[in-house]
């Protein structure tokens, strides 16, 4: 068991200047799924940007702490070193290639793989989202924003990920297609046995597939527990549940 992913107090700073991760720490523990929640601009993103080694092309730069992956320090390593090491990020706002199709999109996440592996994980997110294999030959850019949104999630299966990191998946998505998208998430995390660190806004929707969870403000983690204590939480139902 263990950690996956371990942060120690970690900084950032963007464009030499502006500091935006102030210290933070957190932890995931193998196998479970980790939420971070928090309002906007608390500094989820930068977070996951951070240990994906995304960063550096927002002229961003990790300037204090620790990134341990397995146990083994991370930062500084490209991006592509970090997905072959096994952490795969589904960005924000679904970064799909508009012009290739649904398929095509899929097999670009899995640019780490074994080609006889391709097949296998094919059928399985297509198992998942039975949607995506009806269009499978359809440009991803012609897609709703839920499909799109399934469609990133797909390829970050292609890439079978030991730690698979989730900007936002409930963004601009309707009510019942949240739902959906997070009981998929689950499923994923039971059937292949990622490890899975969820940044959220909608805290509801993330606290009831997590394990445990972190709330951010102003760049620190300023409450953690596991979703059972947080949702039965007074301050948390208050300013992140809407039950004030
Ligand atoms: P959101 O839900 O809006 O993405 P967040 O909690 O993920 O919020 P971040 O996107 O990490 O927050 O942003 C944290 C802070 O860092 C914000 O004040 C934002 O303006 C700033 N920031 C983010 N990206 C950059 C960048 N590339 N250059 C400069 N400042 C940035």
């Amino acid at each position: 068991m263990g950690d996956v992913l371990k942060v120690e107090n970690l900084e950032v700073v963007y464009n030499d200047v502006v500091l935006v991760l102030k210290g933070l720490s957190l932890a995931c523990p193998r196998g479970r799924i980790t939420a971070l929640l928090g309002a906007n601009g608390a500094g989820k993103s930068t977070t996951l940007k951070a240990i994906s080694g995304l960063l550096e092309a927002e002229d961003g730069e990790v300037t204090d702490g620790v990134i341990q992956y397995n146990d083994e320090p991370i930062q500084g390593l490209i991006p592509e070193k970090i997905v072959r090491r096994g952490i795969f990020q589904v960005m924000e706002g679904r970064r799909i290639f508009e012009d290739l199709t649904v398929e095509e999109n899929l097999k670009c996440g899995a640019f780490t793989r074994p080609r006889s592996e391709i097949a296998g994980s094919m059928a399985k997110v297509y198992e998942y989202f039975p949607r995506l294999k009806e269009r499978s030959r359809q440009l991803a850019g012609y897609m709703s924003g839920g499909e799109q949104q399934m469609c990133a999630i797909g390829r970050a299966i292609m890439a079978k990920p030991e730690l698979l990191l989730l900007d936002e998946p409930s963004l601009g998505l309707a009510p019942l297609l949240v739902e959906e998208i997070f009981e998929i998430i689950k499923r994923i995390n039971q059937d292949e046995g990622v490890t899975i660190l969820l940044v959220e806004q909608n805290a509801r929707a993330a606290l009831s597939v997590a394990e445990q969870a972190y709330i951010m403000e102003n760049g620190r983690v300023v409450m953690d527990g596991t979703a059972k204590e947080l949702l039965n939480n007074p301050d948390v139902q208050e300013f992140y549940l809407g039950m004030g």
